[in-house]
């Protein structure tokens, strides 16, 4: 059964994140850990939801940062490429919120904006779209790679 772990001290992040930029990310925004000037590079992409409430505390250089209604990566193809191709970064994270507004669109959310199951429902659909989108980038990023080795152009 998944569940949501709420990250407020640093024992709460979870092992598989211990030493990636997930970890990272969660020490800054989450756990309010000292931001750095800079990061020098970026450590990862965020997609999160355009939702003027929220903010994200992170030091300068630090993330790619796509925000679109719900966070939703569809049609985001490119950008996510050139984070992961150009940019060098190996880790996605999708960033969802209560209360999402896009949710409840005319026509495209649950009915009842309270209604949590639904709205879930909703959000996990949203995922699978934004994974197989993320697989499609990344496998037009190996595509690429693979040519370019072969000069296939
Ligand atoms: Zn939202």
């Amino acid at each position: 059964m998944r569940c949501i772990v709420p990250v407020n001290q640093p024992e709460a992040i979870l092992s598989i994140y211990r030493d990636t930029p997930s970890e990272e990310l969660l020490r800054f925004h989450n756990l309010g850990a000292p931001l750095p000037t800079t990061t020098g590079h970026a450590r990862l992409l965020i997609s999160m939801c355009m939702d003027h409430r929220k903010d994200l505390l992170l030091p300068n250089e630090f993330a790619y940062v796509l925000r679109s209604a719900g966070g939703n990566l569809r049609d985001s193809e490119f950008e996510v490429s050139y984070a992961i191709a150009v940019g060098g970064v190996a880790t996605v994270a999708l960033l969802a919120h209560t209360d999402c507004g896009m949710a409840e669109s005319p026509g495209s959310g649950p009915s009842s904006s309270r209604d949590w199951p639904n709205a879930a429902a909703e959000m996990w659909t949203l995922q699978q779209r934004t994974l197989i989108a993320m697989q499609r980038a990344i496998r037009l990023v190996t595509l690429s790679g693979l040519c370019a080795k072969r000069q296939c152009g």
